[in-house]
């Protein structure tokens, strides 16, 4: 998922923000809640105190009023009738205003006294406030639901002494709890002002409501039970001034208890009742806040993260892009260095790499052009494996297999596919050279292609390895067809051999032929005279033939050597020379038992050396006669070949044909396979044939017959 550049960025980014982000809230807006709670708790405690204070007043300011009551010298006075008892009581009600009425009773507990006439005579002996101050002292009741009238009733009371200090009575003023509500209610409307909305109650020891705004629930209604709480957790709550959550009604109250004084015992505690939401809402408040500031710096990250990475990634993208583009071959143009320092030195470095790659791809194609086109074979293998990496034309030519199908095989498979490549493998004994280390090697050898014996030149080297010039990789072999060449130079060798042979034998015979002249000459005179005898007369015409055949030998040597014999040409008809050495040696072919055949066809002129083309024909036709000593066939044929501009002369016999090493000398000086011969012939034709611009080449099998083949260029005579 965050495998691309911009999402990590933004992975990055968003977690680099948002995590302090949001520690940094999640302390602040705990701080703040808890401000918050502790300011409305000791809001709620202030008000509980100081509506415990005027409670503490009223209560001091109730126990004031009977303890003065209890000291009015017309109560104390025990001889005083009840009804002026009475009348002082009433008009202590009348003053006070906050009573309801008043009650004296004598020391048994018997009603004496009573504002309002109704209870006068009861025993009311066994009430709390009787009893607690029957001894002395004075008494502030809990409230409590009265069984006389059924409704809520707090009273006072205190003993009453006559002079001499006796308890003599009771008196109890019933407080008008009316009073305490409105205080209360008054002290509500007082925070509700303040902005609180909440009000203000109490709760005695029990847990009983004895102050409510919803009078009903004015002894009807324990808050403990009713809120799961024992007095001792109760208790808990108000030293740690926690506040309790009151769930039925969701509101949050706290207490504080009214102090206690003498004469006041009980146990009350001013509770202050808030709505939950008064709480809530500034916290909820506070999180929407923080939502709010959370979502906005969201939102500008985002928007920031996403034009610094486009700010980042685009270069980068263009750059992959021109990168995968050039992988696979499209052109790319120069990328412009549009963007921050380090991609555009990026850029520039790729832009750098395109061009030399692009001029290095060129030069790579122009070697393997070279490489393709030159006439040499190459093939190179790898040393391991064996395997062929490079075969070119040349190679697809001689082996006649596809580059495509060769590459990637090894040599050996190679050999079993192509007979040529194993011939060439088995004349250069490729095996034996493999063990070659780095030198090169370089050799001719003979191998016989399709039944054509070639020559070729063989260098062999290796090729280190592209990265590490330490190691060598492949094997290279390089080989061209030296063959013609080759024949060119054993050409020419035997052109210089035959030329210095010449004027060897053109010096020999000069020196021979005189004193041979003289020889003869004296031979001819003794020969000549009568003296000898018969026998004798033939050993002497044995020795003049002998003479004679030297004398020949020598002529043909000079003839052959003159260096005066150059080339005297004019315009000779080709056909016409070879109708005469038709009708030349008719009779002497007759003799033999030899047909002579001429065909030929209608010749051009050409311009050459009648007389030296002469003596090469003859030359050819002497050794076709002496070659069918049983009789045969001599065919002479002469052909134009206008396209290449040549006439050609084949003299054929059906001889006895010639031996390879015959064929491989003939032409050689003095060979000869004759017992008369003077394997002069051969070298003289070959000579005159070269002398005159032409070719001679001959085509021999033992016992079936020769044909030599004169090719002559055609120098045309103008015959206009
Ligand atoms: P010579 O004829 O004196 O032997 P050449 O130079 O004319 O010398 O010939 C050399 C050799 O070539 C001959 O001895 C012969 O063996 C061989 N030769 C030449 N022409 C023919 C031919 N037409 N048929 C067979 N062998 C030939
Ligand atoms: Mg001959």
């Amino acid at each position: 998922m965050f495998k691309t550049l911009r999402a990590k960025l933004l992975a990055f980014f968003l977690f680099a923000t948002f995590i302090p982000m949001m520690i940094i809230s999640y302390i602040t807006y705990d701080s703040q809640k808890e401000d918050i709670e502790v300011q409305m708790s000791q809001t709620m405690i202030s008000f509980a105190n100081s509506l415990a204070v005027i409670l503490e007043d009223l209560i001091q300011e109730r126990l004031t009023d009977v303890a003065m009551l209890a000291q009015n010298p017309i109560l104390r006075n025990s001889e005083q009738p009840y009804s002026v008892i009475e009348q002082e009581i009433d008009h202590f009600v009348q003053n006070y205003n906050l009573y309801l009425g008043a009650v004296f009773v004598n020391e048994s507990g018997i009603v004496v006294a009573d504002v309002d006439h109704t209870v006068v005579g009861t025993d009311l002996s066994t009430r709390e406030w009787f009893q607690e101050t029957i001894d002395g002292g004075i008494f502030f009741s809990d409230i409590y639901l009265s069984p006389v009238v059924h409704r809520p009733m707090l009273v006072l009371s205190s003993a009453v002494r006559d002079e001499n200090g006796e308890i003599i009575g009771v008196v109890s003023p019933s407080f008008d709890l009316g009073y305490l509500w409105l205080r209360l209610d008054n002290f509500t409307k007082q925070q509700q002002l303040l902005g609180l909305d909440g009000y203000a109650f109490l709760v005695n020891g029990q847990g009983d409501i004895i102050a409510h705004p919803n009078q009903e629930l004015i002894l009807n209604y324990n808050y403990l039970e009713r809120n799961n709480l024992t007095a001792e957790q109760f208790e808990q709550s108000m030293l740690k001034r926690e506040l309790i959550h009151s769930e039925s009604n969701d509101m949050l109250q706290t207490f504080v208890k009214v102090a206690n004084m003498p004469g006041f015992e009980q146990d009350w505690y001013v509770g202050i009742s808030i709505p939950r939401e008064n709480l809530t809402t500034p916290l909820r408040d506070l999180a929407f806040k923080y939502l709010f500031m959370f979502g906005l710096i969201f939102l500008v990250t985002l928007y920031a993260v996403f034009k610094l990475s486009a700010y980042i990634v685009q270069p980068l993208q263009r750059l992959v892009n021109a990168t995968s583009d050039f992988a696979f071959g499209k052109r790319v143009y120069p990328l412009a260095p549009d963007a921050y320092h380090e991609v555009d030195t990026l850029t520039k470095t790729f832009n750098m790499m395109t061009r030399k790659l692009v001029e290095r791809e060129k030069s790579h194609q122009k070697s393997t052009l070279i490489l393709e086109t030159t006439d040499n074979g190459i093939i190179a293998f790898n040393r391991d494996s064996l395997q062929i990496t490079t075969f070119n034309r040349t190679c697809e030519q001689l082996f006649q297999k596809n580059k495509s199908e060769v590459l990637g095989m090894t040599i050996t498979q190679f050999r079993e596919k192509s007979s040529i490549f194993h011939s060439f493998i088995k004349s250069t004994r490729l095996e034996e050279l493999l063990s070659l280390n780095d030198r090169t090697k370089q050799f001719e050898f003979p191998c016989n292609i399709n039944g054509i014996e070639r020559i070729y030149f063989m260098s062999i080297s290796t090729l280190p390895k592209l990265d590490n010039e330490q190691e060598l990789e492949d094997i290279l072999l390089i080989f061209n067809d030296v063959t013609d060449k080759r024949q060119m130079e054993q050409e020419l060798i035997r052109t210089e051999k035959l030329k210095v042979v010449g004027q060897l034998a053109a010096g020999f015979a000069h020196e021979i032929r005189n004193p041979l002249t003289t020889i003869r000459g004296f031979l001819q005179l003794v020969h000549q005279s009568e003296e000898i005898s018969h026998k004798r007369k033939k050993h002497f015409d044995i020795m003049l033939k002998e003479i004679d055949r030297v004398n020949g030998i020598i002529s043909e040597l000079l003839n052959m050597a003159n260096p005066k014999a150059a080339m005297v040409k004019s315009v000779v008809d080709v056909a016409e020379l070879i109708k005469e050495k038709e009708m030349l040696y008719t009779g002497e072919a007759e003799a033999n038992k030899i047909t002579f055949k001429t065909i030929v066809e209608p010749l051009p002129l050409i311009f050459s050396d009648g007389q030296k083309l002469d003596q090469a024909i003859i030359n050819l036709i002497k050794n076709s006669f002496e070659a069918m000593p049983d009789g045969g066939v001599l065919t002479i044929r002469a052909r134009e070949f206008a396209a290449s501009d040549v006439i050609k002369i084949d003299i054929a016999d059906t001889g006895c044909g010639m031996s390879e090493e015959t064929l491989d000398k003939l032409g050689t000086p003095f060979y000869t396979t004759k017992e008369m011969g003077t394997g002069l012939g051969m070298m003289t034709t070959f000579r005159i044939i070269e002398e005159m611009g032409g070719s001679l080449s001959v085509k021999s099998e033992l016992g079936k017959g020769t044909t030599f083949t004169i090719t002559l260029p055609l120098e045309r005579v103008d015959v206009s």
